[in-house]
């Protein structure tokens, strides 16, 4: 099994007979948390999902015991009271939840300082909202490339939520958002090899409403860009991924659309690679 996915060039490591021990930036393979929605049919903010991202996070221990929060998918701005509302979730498990906002903004020189050289940051956390004003936040202060290296690394796990989730594929163009701004590129972090529609609902919304169904307007995505998968991941579901592949977890079923009319049911326990095309 490839468990180490990639080592620091800086990686200190000693040998004990033949297994290496190492001594410090020790990175495993990328680990991701992918959420839907926030909230589910009412309820408080991630308590859906509260307990199997207390097992994907593990206890804290020993100085990496924050998460670093970006809240700038908030349209109000309001990203103080935004980080207060999500941080139970993991104070729960013992970690601080931290805003970006509290760092001095990273500048647009690369590699960017602040929170990149936090050692105690261990995951990042991306909260939902709208996904257009998100990236043309994260897109201005060029901390897009930053955080995909962190987490591709293994170095941060990737918490996303909606919004969060949705600019973790290629693509942030499978968004339900309207685009109050346009960001320059509509290229997500691409740490995930398919796209996701969060929020996904088969079928009309309303009796006699005339407008494209979510189905129909995946489908208009798909003849413009053939080579995608588009997962309609439902309000309840989450994706994981802590090894090789890509789990659905959660209440319900997501559904993968290609191109050609293929389609395939994705329920919970399963993994992408059984279902999709990787
Ligand atoms: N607006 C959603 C969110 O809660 C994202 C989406 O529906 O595409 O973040």
């Amino acid at each position: 099994m490839q468990v180490i996915a990639h080592i620091s060039i800086l990686q200190v490591f000693c040998f004990k007979g033949k297994s290496p021990i190492f001594t410090n930036n020790t990175y495993f393979m990328k680990k991701l948390f992918l959420i839907s929605s926030s909230r589910y049919q009412g309820g408080e903010f991630w308590a859906h999902c509260v307990d199997a991202l207390g097992k994907f996070l593990e206890p804290a221990h020993g100085r990496r015991n924050k998460v670093l929060f970006i809240p700038y998918a908030n349209a109000d701005g309001d990203y103080t009271g935004y980080t207060q509302k999500v941080s139970w979730t993991f104070n729960e498990f013992g970690y601080e939840l931290v805003g970006i906002q509290t760092y001095q903004h990273p500048t647009v020189e690369y590699p960017p300082r602040g929170c990149f050289e936090d050692e105690s940051i261990c995951a990042v956390c991306v909260g939902g909202g709208n996904t257009w004003i998100l990236n043309y936040a994260l897109q201005n202060l060029n901390i897009v490339k930053a955080i995909k290296d962190k987490v591709e690394n293994g170095e941060w796990k990737y918490i996303g939520a909606s919004a969060g989730t949705v600019s973790a594929c290629p693509s942030i163009l499978t968004t339900n958002d309207m685009a109050p701004v346009l960001p320059k590129s509509s290229n997500g972090f691409e740490i995930i090899p398919f796209q996701i529609n969060p929020h996904f609902v088969p079928g009309s919304l309303v009796d006699k409403h005339m407008g494209e169904t979510r189905e129909e307007r995946i489908r208009q995505v798909i003849k413009i860009n053939p080579d995608w998968q588009v997962v309609g991941l439902p309000e309840g579901c989450w994706i994981e991924k802590t090894n090789e592949d890509y789990i659905l977890s959660g209440i319900g079923q997501a559904i993968v659309f290609r191109k050609n009319e293929n389609i395939s049911i994705w329920l919970p326990g399963e993994p992408f690679s059984e279902i999709g095309m990787l």
